[in-house]
């Protein structure tokens, strides 16, 4: 990685877009990345675990986590549950020179983007709205108002897509991965 290349990255995208595999693949190619692991009071999914997916904690730790000034930003999402960056984490990491990725939606990108305005902020968008719809759907982890929530607030995020400083559309996750990978000043492997 170049000294000169951003070090921060925040990435969004709407749920359903292909962001965890993307995810995924890049840290597999660069296993340098660092990706943080966020607090969420969402339950676990099948396969789901903890400290490596998310620490999933409660709404009491959750708010003591807020309250003591841990949280480098936090959110609510979907209405639902609260997910949170740990601030320490990522700070150590970047004291490491570790390129560290973070993985929220549009309202924690926004408060770190307050806090870190040197973080580049990357958009992860579908091909088409029916096209997500179709991920979504066809991904089978979520009821059908839990599926109608998510593409209501994907409206809303890829409003958004003009606040970033990139937008990487996920038609193939080879591509896509090649493009935020360069974006993050990576050498190609
Ligand atoms: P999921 O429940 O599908 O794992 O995640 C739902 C959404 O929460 C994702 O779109 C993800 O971007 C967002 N998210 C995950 N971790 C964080 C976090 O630490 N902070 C914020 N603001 N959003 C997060």
């Amino acid at each position: 990685m170049n000294s000169g290349s951003p070090r921060l990255v925040v990435v969004v995208g709407p749920s359903g877009v292909g962001k965890g595999t993307i995810v995924r693949e890049l840290r597999r190619r660069y296993p340098e990345v660092w990706l943080s692991v966020s607090a969420t009071t969402r339950s676990p999914r099948p396969g789901e675990v903890e400290g490596e997916d998310y620490y999933f904690v409660g709404d009491e730790r959750f708010d003591d986590l807020v309250a003591a000034g841990e949280m480098l930003e936090w959110a609510q999402v979907f209405g639902l549950n609260r997910y949170g960056t740990m601030r320490h984490a990522v700070r150590e990491h970047l004291e490491h020179g570790h390129p560290v990725l973070l993985e929220l939606d549009l309202a924690g990108a926004r408060q770190v983007r307050e806090s870190m305005p040197e973080a580049q902020f990357v958009f992860i968008a579908p091909p088409s709205f029916a096209e997500l719809r179709r991920r979504l759907e066809g991904r089978g982890t979520e009821t059908p108002e839990a599926v109608a929530r998510r593409l209501e607030t994907a409206r809303d995020e890829m409003a958004a897509m003009p606040e970033f400083d990139a937008v990487v559309v996920n038609e193939s996750v080879e591509t896509a991965v090649g493009e935020l990978a360069s974006l993050m000043g990576l050498q190609k492997r």
